[in-house]
């Protein structure tokens, strides 16, 4: 077995369930929260009065970097996933599990104990709002999630065993799995499966197509890296519903979502956060105790690139989904933007939607934006060149080219001739994986990082 860790909220049960565990199972168990009052000599309450937050965190910090790889439950401090160095830690040569219980049942146990508040709000209020907080994080650094908040401590630390056996209960499902291994490129796994029934974690892509895509290689290469047991897939469909189906069966932990499935994968998810539903698409699902969440990173993708730019007007050409993504991103930095499309009723509805400009691409020459983005296709692979001229663009303006084949589009040719600052499309896909990898597993990697496994 691989080592244990429990993470959740206060009072989702990690002690107790984690000491019964680790004694069914016969390793050692540790609880991080007690090592850390170990080193520092005095109880939790007493370090947050003494060194606050920050200095609790530290010590935590210093507490998990010591573990040991060996076979052991750990149980872990409710915001041990504040800190990306700790998910790092503990996620590497591990089954990292999340104990869910409903916040009701959390502010029923927690009452009364001696943990300090941190917000000095009621129990329920806080563990209300830490929990919105904190809730994607644990969704993010767990390999399975596990409802802690019905059953009893020991029926739960069965649940765990059950998990972390892998075992595929039916051997028709296990044997549709190996096939299904064997025929998308992961031959080793798939004999594996057929073996011995214990299967790794999966994530896969979708699109229609979506056989052109770098994300398999990237992750599967970053899955290497950070010693974690799961494989990246192709989910080539032109059926969504189908696509979920295997997502479902198959209990796949991650799914990036491409063209054409962004928006018609909406209806099939159980929840999806604010900026997802404000730009209308999903590109993120993140499956957890068997419920999908749907969020975006492709806003995150076009805001990071741009994060310092200057400047107080910017365009957005094309009203697509990833228009939508792009307006939200700029919206975010607090540019006034233009969208402007070939069809004006698509810019006028898309404009409606986040309260800015619209209008056509002829009216360009009016608005001498600080920064253009092309969100249509127009410029990949070279076709179609460009829709602005190069007279349109100057050395004031910054021009990001979402189309990232090639690096350097007719558009982005342009612009730096004409001694604008160009961003390449790549800049999008490179930002918003980083945002992806972290929801599917809790670790921060930096774009440099992808540009060196591309
Ligand atoms: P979409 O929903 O199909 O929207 C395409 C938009 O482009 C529409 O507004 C369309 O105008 C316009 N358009 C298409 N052909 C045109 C032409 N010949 N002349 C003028 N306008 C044209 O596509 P999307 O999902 O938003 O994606 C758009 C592009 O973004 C993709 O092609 C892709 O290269 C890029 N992208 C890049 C990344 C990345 O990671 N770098 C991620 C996502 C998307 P009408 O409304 O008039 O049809």
């Amino acid at each position: 077995m691989a080592r244990i860790v429990l993470i959740g909220m206060r009072g989702a049960g990690k002690s107790t369930v984690g000491r019964r565990l680790a004694w069914g199972l016969s390793v050692p168990f540790y609880d991080t929260d007690r090592m850390i009052e170990k080193q520092a000599g005095m109880k939790i309450p007493e370090i947050f009065g003494t060194y606050g937050e920050a200095g609790f965190r530290q010590c935590e910090r210093e507490v998990i970097a010591a573990l040991g790889g060996e076979d052991a439950v750990i149980a872990t401090g409710g915001g041990v996933v504040l800190d990306p160095q700790n998910v790092l830690a503990l996620r590497r040569g591990s089954t990292v599990i999340y104990l869910q219980a409903p916040v009701s049942v959390l502010a029923a146990r927690v009452t009364g104990s001696d943990r300090p508040s941190l917000t000095g709000a009621p129990p329920a209020e806080e563990l209300g709002d830490l929990l919105d907080q904190r809730a994607p994080l644990y969704r993010a650094a767990a390999d399975y999630c596990i409802d802690s908040g019905t059953a009893g401590p020991s029926v739960t630390a069965a649940m765990i065993r059950d998990f972390i056996g892998h075992t595929m209960p039916e051997v028709h499902v296990a044997d549709a799995f190996a096939r299904f291994l064997r025929e998308t490129g992961f031959p080793d796994e798939a004999k594996r499966v057929a073996e011995t029934g214990v299967m790794p974690r999966l994530c896969a892509i979708t699109g229609h197509p979506c056989r052109h895509s770098k994300s398999p290689a990237l992750y599967n290469a970053l899955f290497a890296r950070y010693g974690l047991d799961y494989r990246y897939l192709m989910l080539e469909s032109p059926d969504i519903g189908v696509v979920i189906g295997h997502m479902k069966a198959m209990k796949l932990k991650g799914l990036s979502v491409t063209i054409p499935h962004k928006e018609t994968v909406i209806p099939f998810l159980d929840e999806l956060d604010t900026d997802a539903a404000a730009i209308g698409a999903v590109n993120t699902v993140v499956q957890c105790g068997g419920l999908l969440y749907g969020s975006n990173t492709d806003w995150i993708g076009v805001r990071d690139p741009l994060m310092e730019t200057e400047g107080s007007r910017a365009v957005v050409l094309g009203a697509g989904g990833a228009a939508a993504a792009a307006v939200y991103a700029l919206i975010d930095l607090g540019f006034a933007v233009t969208v402007l499309n070939r069809t004006s009723s698509r810019s006028a509805a898309l404009a409606d939607r986040f309260g800015c400009e619209a209008g056509v691409l002829d009216d360009f020459y009016r608005i001498k934006p600080d920064i253009v983005v092309n969100a249509t296709p127009v410029g990949m692979e070279g076709v179609g060149g460009s829709l602005l001229t190069p007279g349109q663009l100057g050395p004031d303006m910054t021009v990001f080219d979402l189309v990232y084949t090639p690096r350097i589009t007719p558009l982005l040719s342009y612009a730096g001739a004409a001694g604008a600052r160009v961003i390449s499309g790549e800049e999008m896909f490179i930002s918003q994986a980083c945002e992806q990898f972290r929801r599917f597993t809790g670790i921060r990697i930096t774009g440099t990082l992808v540009k060196e496994l591309l």
